[in-house]
């Protein structure tokens, strides 16, 4: 008899499914249109805000969850999933269930390093959404979407001097908080990560579908730590052609795409789903 299990796919956005300069995916449609005939649940998972998601959750058709900021959260369906996960709190059509530090907490150590560090710190809090919009290259409405962070406060520093920064590391520390450079911006948040949010939401979809078989789809080092606990992980190349290095480090057993970003995507998913039918017919057939 064939072993049932539900094929989940993990996906990063930006330079994966989502092309690096245009956004646009429709190099990926036909990937979209296999997984949604075999049934597979695709799980978005990104650094963006749940307000830059939902729009694209809903343009995608999906009903699934959704992993928003870097594993801050992750949004599921109420109705198809709020029974599996009685630990999570409603929030509209949604469950959520939260694995980051909110933002009003990360403030609280933002106000100390200002404080105790001789350098301009601007955070996001700080600025209007035009001024954002304006140094990110961004609509006044992308703007104000991406500055609805939950478990995260970019900001900057006007300093480069390495004592300073090393200073700022240890007050971060002292918080239990955690500090990454996404080049323009330093961003503040909690001890999450994509991983721990795979992990958090594989314990889930495990108690709802039993067996599952885990994909995770990413492009740069944020991927890493999911790409890391799926059972298959995908790296797809970057508009240089190149995978990024520093992840097929880290995740040596990555598949790697031939194509860059959605193209790349697309041959890996209908690859992939080709090889789970093979499975499934050479199963049957015993
Ligand atoms: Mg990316």
């Amino acid at each position: 008899m064939a072993r049932e299990r539900q094929l989940v796919i993990y996906t990063d956005l930006d330079g994966t499914l989502l092309d690096a300069e245009t956004y646009a995916y429709e190099a990926a449609r036909p990937a979209l249109e296999a997984i949604r005939r075999h049934r597979a649940l695709l799980v978005l998972c990104s650094s963006k805000t749940r307000a830059e998601m939902e729009p694209l959750v809903s343009a995608l058709g999906l009903r699934a969850p959704f992993i928003v900021e870097n594993g801050g959260a992750i949004y599921l369906p109420r109705e198809e999933f709020a029974a599996w996960v009685p630990e999570a709190e409603p929030y509209g059509v949604w469950v959520r269930l939260v694995l980051g530090v909110p933002r009003a907490r990360l403030r609280v150590c933002l106000a100390d390093l200002k404080r105790r560090l001789p350098v301009p710190i601007v955070s996001w809090s700080d600025l209007a959404p035009e001024a954002i919009a304006e140094e990110c290259g961004l609509s006044l409405e992308a703007a104000q979407r991406a500055m609805q962070r939950e478990f995260d406060e970019p900001f900057r520093v006007a300093s480069d001097d390495p004592e300073v920064l090393s200073r700022m590391a240890v007050i971060v520390a002292e918080y239990g908080l955690r500090l990454t450079c996404g080049g323009r911006y330093f961003h503040l948040m909690g001890a999450s990560d994509k991983g721990r949010a795979v992990r958090a939401l594989a314990d889930i979809l495990r108690r709802q579908f039993g067996a599952i078989f885990t994909v995770g789809i990413g492009d740069s080092e944020n991927d890493a730590p999911m790409l890391a606990e799926v059972d298959l992980p995908i790296l797809v190349r970057r508009p240089s052609g190149e995978p990024d290095p520093r992840v097929r480090h880290l995740v040596p057993h990555a598949r790697i795409t031939s194509g860059i970003g959605p193209i790349g995507w697309n041959e890996a998913v209908l690859g992939l789903l080709a090889e789970e039918q093979g499975n499934d017919g050479a199963i049957s057939r015993t």
